[in-house]
């Protein structure tokens, strides 16, 4: 049940990073991922394109995006 929000792509900063508002063991989190593109294979930061460099995930209440309140189930 995550939530598909329609504002996200207008925030991101590249095309080598996704942003998801997701539902995962009973918290809403804000999870940002990183992929590496050709430069960052070229100069050896990354194996692959498309290898995941950086993720990180932030317990929010509310979509920052669209202002969303996020449900809890109970
Ligand atoms: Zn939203």
């Amino acid at each position: 049940m995550d939530h598909i929000c329609k504002f996200i792509e207008e925030y991101l900063e590249s095309k080598a990073s996704k942003v998801e508002v997701i539902f995962d063991e009973d918290i809403w989190m804000l999870k940002q991922s990183t992929f590496a593109i050709d430069q960052d294979v070229r100069v050896g930061e990354a194996d692959y394109i498309g290898e995941l460099l950086v993720s990180s995930a932030v317990k929010i209440s509310f979509c920052p995006f669209c202002g969303k309140r996020l449900q809890l189930l109970s």
